[in-house]
């Protein structure tokens, strides 16, 4: 089995690691009740998209 010939530094672990992150994608708040939801989506907590638009309640 291949063993790693030299060690990996803190460096070069760390530049590995900078793409391990936790990220919320497209998060923004809704107008109307100010949960965070999904943009373009219709709000899970008040059901209203685009202002006054109720979808579903
Ligand atoms: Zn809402």
């Amino acid at each position: 089995m291949a063993v790693p010939f030299r060690r990996t530094s803190t460096t070069r672990k760390n530049k590995r690691r900078t793409h391990y992150k936790l990220k919320v994608p497209g998060m923004v708040k809704c107008p109307n009740c100010g949960e965070y939801k999904l943009s373009h989506r219709v709000c899970g907590e008040c059901g209203q998209y685009k202002g006054k638009e109720v979808v579903e309640k």
